[in-house]
Order: C-alpha cells, then sequence, then structure tokens
C-alpha cells in the first residue's frame, strides 16, 4: 500500500463533521475526546463558556456514536472489454462475479461509463432507467438482455450536490449503457441495487476527470458504489475479434505495466498526463473515452487507501481487462 494513513482530528468545521460523518474509527475517537473534556468540565475545571460548548458538543458526539459503524465502500475502475462479456462466463466475468460477492452491499451504484462520453455532465435521474443497446453487428442475443436495475433519483441529486458548482444536469434521457449493464450483469445479477450513471464532459481535460472523482470520494463513505467502466489499453483497430488467438502486442504489456507501478506508488500526475507517456500511451489510449473513467476511480482514492487488481488479462492482443480497485 502506499501512502500513509491517518486521521484528521480537531479541526474548526469538527461540529459539521460529526454530524455529517458516518461512526468510522475516527469518529468514534472523537467521542471518547469529547467525553474526556466532558469530564473536565463536570470535574470545575473548564469555564462556564466552555461547559455550554462542551455540552453541546457532547450530545453531537452521542448521536454520532449511536450510528452503526459504516465502512467506507472502495471505488473499482472495470476493464469492460467485448460486449459479448455481458452474455459469456469466462475467466473476466467469473472475476466479476466474485466481486459482487465480497463487496458490502451498496445502498446504490454511480457508474461512469466509457459509452456515455457527451458534451457536459450530467448524472441520470430516472426511477426506471432503460437498458441501452448501444452497438452494432452483435448476436441477437445480446440485444435481449435487459437489466431492470431502478434508479436512484435522490442519490443523482446528492452526486449534484457533492460536484457544485459545477454544472451537473438531471438527465432523464440516457439510461444504462453496455459499458455498465455488461459488468453488473455479473456483478449484481439480480438488477437489485439501484444504479445510475455519470457522464464523461469530451469537452474537458484529462485533470478534469481526476478533480471530479476527488469530490466523489466522500460518496463511499455513503454506501454508494463509485464504478468505471472502460479499458486500460483499448485499440480497437488491432483487436483480434475473436478471428484468431492474438497474443498482447508489447506496447500493451509495457503500458499497462507501466500504469500498475505509478499506480502501486500512488504517483497518480503521470496518469492524468497519461499522453506524454511516449509511444506505447499513444497506441494503447488513441482516444480518451476508455481510459478517463480509471481517472474518476483514482480520484477517489484516499490517503489510506490500498489499491488492488482484482482481474488482471489482455484480451485479443490490445483490450486490456484490468480492473482497479482501491480503498
Ligand atoms: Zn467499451
Amino acid at each position: 500500500m502506499c501512502g500513509a494513513g491517518g486521521i484528521i482530528f480537531f479541526q474548526s468545521s469538527l461540529a459539521q463533521r460529526l454530524r455529517t460523518a458516518p461512526a468510522t474509527v475516527g469518529t468514534r475517537l472523537q467521542v471518547e475526546f469529547f467525553r474526556d473534556r466532558f469530564a473536565f468540565f463536570a470535574a470545575g475545571i473548564l469555564p462556564r463558556a466552555a461547559m455550554a460548548r462542551a455540552v453541546a458538543w457532547r450530545r453531537i458526539a452521542l448521536k454520532a456514536e449511536r450510528r452503526p459503524m459504516v465502512k467506507p465502500l472502495p471505488a473499482i475502475f472495470f476493464g469492460h472489454g467485448n460486449p459479448m462479456n455481458a452474455v459469456s462466463v469466462n475467466a473476466y466475468t467469473e472475476a466479476w462475479r466474485r466481486i459482487g460477492e465480497e463487496l458490502p452491499r451498496p445502498k446504490a451504484i454511480l457508474s461512469i461509463s466509457a459509452h456515455w462520453f457527451v458534451s457536459g455532465t450530467s448524472v441520470t435521474a430516472v426511477d426506471a432507467p432503460r437498458t441501452i443497446h448501444d452497438f452494432g453487428g452483435f448476436p441477437r442475443e445480446l440485444y435481449d438482455v435487459q437489466y431492470p436495475a431502478r434508479g436512484a433519483p435522490g442519490v443523482a441529486r446528492r452526486v449534484r450536490e457533492v460536484l457544485a458548482p459545477l454544472p451537473v444536469k438531471l438527465d432523464t434521457s440516457w439510461g444504462l449503457d453496455h459499458g455498465t449493464w455488461s459488468v453488473l450483469r455479473h456483478v449484481y445479477p439480480d438488477a437489485d441495487v439501484p444504479v445510475i450513471q455519470l457522464s464523461i464532459d469530451e469537452t474537458q481535460p484529462p485533470a478534469y476527470h481526476f478533480e471530479i472523482g476527488r469530490r466523489l470520494a466522500p460518496l463511499r463513505d455513503e454506501g454508494i458504489f463509485v464504478l468505471g467502466s472502460g479499458n486500460l489499453v483499448h485499440n480497437l483497430h488491432t483487436y483480434a475479434w475473436g478471428r484468431h488467438t492474438q497474443e498482447p502486442y508489447d506496447w500493451a504489456v509495457t503500458f499497462e505495466t507501466r500504469v500498475r507501478e505509478l499506480m502501486q506508488s500512488c504517483e497518480f500526475q503521470p496518469l492524468v498526463e497519461y499522453e506524454s507517456l511516449g509511444r506505447d500511451a499513444v497506441l494503447s489510449v488513441p482516444t480518451p473515452d476508455h481510459y478517463l473513467p480509471l481517472l474518476y476511480i483514482l480520484g477517489a482514492w484516499r490517503e489510506g487507501d490500498a489499491i488492488a487488481f482484482p482481474v488482471e488479462g489482455i484480451d485479443g492482443g490490445s483490450i486490456s481487462m484490468l480492473a482497479v480497485s482501491i480503498g
């Protein structure tokens, strides 16, 4: 794990933090701190003005203590690859299924998919998002797939709130594209966790997307599973499409290896500036749409979070199926 773990205590906005924070270990320690302070007051050591503050703080602290312990959810980037993974059972889809079995159950999923790459930032805010079959030339069975998860308009409004003052549109026209449902069909096969999507603003530079991820991080404490869906290496010109077995291209392996090393040492800035990583980056990321969802997940990384790779492999020579889990 990279980065030193740590808990920040006793900032000026402490009362606000106590009202809103889940009862994590940090909050529990704060509760103990206030108990001690109250004891000082009771013993006549604190002056009268401090006494009133201590009483108010104690009330807030005890309220926080009554809340159940909530562990922050991880945020995960999935390499979704070939749309046929939605209806296949293979090493990748089996790994996705295991992730769903092992994750604490989220209240809702916020998906950032490579396939909603448009002008502006929007979040879906409908009760029943439609299943979008945004591809062509695949077998009938793929078009028959429905992923009937509910939406979560309240969570969409919360996303808009945490991203303020960035303008975020509440969208009622998009639904769930295959970047989302081809993975979730395996992670949550019963479609029983509400799902919303956040668009990727194609007009903005990579640093903007990393910053949005950073602002989404608090949602991990609120039971929201932040999911990125794309591919770290995504070159369809060289992809074998199942016609023959294709060994991974050297530039795909080199780029994936370099990115893994940077992630393991928490050096995110070169990953934001991936276009300066040379020829391997140019071949691996010919367009930004499938790479940028990774930056949202890395943005949601916080000091002390572990980084793991629960799914690995390069499909058809030039599609990295690497999954990146933080937290
Ligand atoms: Zn895709």
